[in-house]
């Protein structure tokens, strides 16, 4: 289900209500019922959407319902509040430091748009004046160095990487590129890792590794807005291999649906601070719930 579809059935449930002749706990637990069945759908995950579930109906005031003038939008005032809850875990965004080297990790699956996000958060900080460069470690996937190059290149931001035409170490890699960029007094060092290895279980043993290696000051975590349940997995598993501190959503101008995020705000208890909004290298917007919770409801 895509974002507006899931408002669109959010709103259908609503004015299905306005009808109800009596508002009472059993039309209001009706209404959640078939609120949660579309955030279902929306690739909510399942104890997720019973939180909000227990939540909403908690806010809300049955009698203070019965005579309020408008009680569809007390009911949708408090999804809406509740959806913001959820993709917003309350904790304070993570941000550099002047004065220092700050080295910034992005962690995600091969395809996510990791490099092409780590492009896209140097430019930023570029731009605002920073010293920025990007490091490449990604020494799995045969592309990867040579999109940093092109990438940096164009935004005129120094890189670090070696061509992969022998088995280079990823973790020797990163610490050198962050050791050569501290030494030259930079302050943002953006590294790159692999997204994928032969098994998994390598992958995660070496995003430990590179973390060990470069002393990250905050681990991004970049997932695809479009991969729905798989999200709570896979923000979970890296996790438990690095200490994330912050996640962005890619692919947010497609047809995204906005339930991965919320189990990826659930599952690493970190703050979403961008999401990618296309393939270009100026397509990142700061992520703010209100307005993104707004889109999701159509
Ligand atoms: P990585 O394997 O995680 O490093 O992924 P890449 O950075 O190579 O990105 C994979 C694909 O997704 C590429 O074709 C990117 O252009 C595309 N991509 C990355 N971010 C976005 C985004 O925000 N929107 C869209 N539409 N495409 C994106």
């Amino acid at each position: 289900m895509v974002l507006n579809e899931l408002g669109s059935r959010i709103n259908t449930a609503l004015q299905n209500l306005s009808k109800e002749a009596a508002i009472d706990s059993k039309a209001v637990d009706a209404l959640l019922m078939e609120i949660c069945k579309a955030l279902l759908e929306s690739d909510i995950n399942v104890k997720l959407v019973h939180q909000l579930r227990t939540n909403v109906k908690k806010s809300i005031d049955l009698d203070q319902l019965a005579s309020s003038a408008n009680k569809r939008r007390v009911i949708q005032n408090a999804v809406f509040e509740e959806l913001c809850n959820l993709v917003d875990p309350g904790v304070e965004q993570w941000k550099p430091k002047k004065g220092k080297s700050n080295v910034i990790m992005f962690v995600g699956l091969q395809g996510n748009g990791k490099t092409t996000t780590c492009t896209k958060l140097a430019a930023h900080y570029h731009r605002k004046g920073w010293k920025t460069g990007l490091v490449c470690a990604d020494t799995f996937r045969a592309g990867a160095f040579d999109q940093i190059r092109q990438n940096s290149s164009k935004a005129h931001i120094p890189y670090y990487g070696r061509q992969v035409y022998s088995e280079v170490d990823p973790v020797k890699v990163a610490s050198e590129g962050v050791k050569k960029f501290k030494k030259d007094k930079y302050e943002i060092i953006i590294v790159d890792t692999s997204g994928r290895h032969k098994q998994e279980t390598e992958l995660f043993k070496e995003m430990e590794e590179i973390s060990a290696g470069v002393n990250p000051d905050n681990v991004v975590f970049v997932m695809d807005g479009t991969i729905g349940q798989a999200a709570d997995a896979q923000a979970r598993a890296f996790k438990e291999s690095v200490d994330i501190g912050s996640i962005i959503i890619t692919k947010m101008d497609g047809h995204a649906k906005g339930g991965g995020a919320i189990s990826a705000v659930a599952a690493t208890k970190s703050p979403i601070v961008f999401i990618g909004t296309g393939e270009h290298i100026y397509d990142l917007e700061r992520f703010a719930p209100r307005p993104f919770v707004s889109k999701m409801l159509g």
